[in-house]
């Protein structure tokens, strides 16, 4: 039996129905990494009545996570990111179901943390995990929300394999990775995972313009948006390989 008063006002904005709530309450949505993106997109998936969540991260709370981390209380210092998260979602929305794996995903291992979800959220704090995330989502179908963050700036789009571009379209793959841990602000890390939480809205209930082909920037430090239209490139090694992985799967 669902119970609709909790999202009563969810209805009342006109821009959904009863039916786009109920869908968002038989939804299954994966968010990879459970940091500053992560918190921000798992606490609105929560608000929004989605009602699957699982999470995805390997790593456990230290000091340094709490100044842009908004999900994760001062007194899980120490403990797995995952067993805060689902904590607190089940404080807030103890209607909502919420599978943990605290694991470091790669190529071995991932194929059962994604079966059964029906998008997947970037909330990695790296570009190396990002693109193989990325690569992941082409190769079984499954749309992926990216985002970014760094300083005062951050990016959103929202890749539908086979329709869009990838991210690999719009930045080609670095043959190396050289990555500093990634710093950024909370202001600007609720804003960029508030924006992926609307993509996912958007995309579960078929309502408003998703980001397709579309890679929206934000600069904190100018208070700035910009929209960078992109295509599919017909060259994308990750697009043409990943194709080509998924009709062997096929056959
Ligand atoms: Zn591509």
């Amino acid at each position: 039996m669902i119970k609709f008063d909790r999202y009563e006002r969810n209805l009342a904005i006109g821009g959904i129905s009863k039916e786009q709530q109920e869908k968002l309450i038989t939804s299954k949505v994966l968010v990879m990494g459970v940091g500053g993106l992560g918190s921000g997109v798992v606490m609105n998936l929560a608000a929004m009545g989605v009602g699957q969540i699982k999470v995805v991260d390997s790593e456990v709370i230290e000091e340094t996570n709490f100044n842009r981390q908004l999900i994760h209380k001062y007194k899980n210092l120490g403990r797995a990111k995952v067993m805060s998260a689902k904590e607190w979602v089940q404080d807030f929305n103890p209607d909502i179901k919420v599978e943990i794996d605290k694991i470091k995903i790669n190529e071995l291992n991932y194929f059962n943390i994604v079966e059964g979800y029906d998008i997947i959220v970037d909330c990695f704090d790296t570009y190396e995990s990002k693109y193989m995330l990325n690569e992941i989502a082409l190769r079984h179908k499954m749309i992926l929300i990216h985002g970014g963050i760094q300083g005062y700036c951050g990016q959103v789009t929202t890749i539908v394999p086979t329709k869009t571009g990838c991210l690999s379209c719009v930045v080609q793959k670095p043959a190396v990775f050289n990555e500093e841990p990634v710093c950024s602000l909370s202001p600007v890390v609720s804003v960029i995972s508030a924006l992926q939480a609307q993509e996912v809205l958007k995309i579960l209930t078929g309502s408003g313009e998703p980001l397709l082909n579309k890679l929206l920037m934000f600069d904190g430090y100018k208070s700035e948006f910009k929209t960078l239209g992109f295509a599919k490139n017909i060259a994308c090694d990750a697009c043409n390989k990943e194709e080509a992985i998924y009709q062997n799967i096929l056959q």
